[in-house]
């Protein structure tokens, strides 16, 4: 990595990642997916005087936005999000929110990215990757520059997300991870929306949906 560091919190009921990704040289910061627990993503931030840009989304599911509408509201950044998942996060119940966690909750971005769309963010170079399946429009976030790519619930150590929730399929997903994902550089960090980080190198070789 050259300027990024990246500091990461484990927020809400079902273990969600989030993702600070700050740049060194200036503090400028982005957050992927605020998961959950406001408060706590808010305090990191002014503890460590970091100075928010952005927030993005890799996805609507409710466990990766819950926090969205507070951190939005406190930091005045716009929210990006993959184009073809504007009506996931409208709705409350494909976004899970109204099934699962008993409160409907609904997100806008204020840019719906296209997929190959390059944004500038904090000083970093970042390519949306949209890798559709496990949501409609889910994206990944890649930072070549920096070796990066945020996976969201598209790719995860030795597996990848579900495939049984409204617009999920598993036929859509394998075809993003290894057409889109895969043909990245092998040293790439994997930082995924649940459980640890990988590398591309190895889940080319170890993931299952390699095999497929
Ligand atoms: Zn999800």
């Amino acid at each position: 990595m050259g300027k990024a560091r990246v500091r990461h919190f484990v927020l809400g009921p079902i273990q969600t990642n989030v993702y600070f990704l700050v740049n060194e040289e200036t503090k400028e910061m982005i957050l992927v997916d605020p998961a959950d627990n406001a408060p706590r993503i808010l305090d990191y931030a002014k503890q460590n005087n970091l100075i928010p840009k952005a927030i993005l989304l890799t996805h609507g599911h409710y466990d990766h936005i819950a926090a969205l509408k507070a951190v939005k509201e406190a930091w005045q950044v716009p929210v990006y999000a993959g184009e073809n998942e504007k009506n996931l996060l409208a709705n409350p119940m494909m976004n899970l929110s109204g099934s699962w966690a008993g409160q409907g909750v609904t997100a806008a971005a204020d840019t719906w990215c296209k997929d190959g769309e390059r944004l500038s963010l904090a000083g970093f170079d970042i390519r949306v990757i949209a890798t559709p399946g496990h949501t409609e429009g889910g994206v990944c976030y890649y930072v070549p520059a920096e070796n990066l790519l945020f996976s969201g619930d598209t790719l995860f150590e030795g597996s990848c997300g579900r495939t049984d929730l409204p617009t999920g399929s598993m036929r859509t997903l394998v075809r993003s991870i290894k057409d889109k994902l895969f043909v990245l550089p092998d040293e790439t960090l994997v930082l995924p929306g649940h459980e640890g980080a990988t590398t591309i190198g190895d889940e080319k070789l170890y993931n299952y949906v390699a095999g497929m």
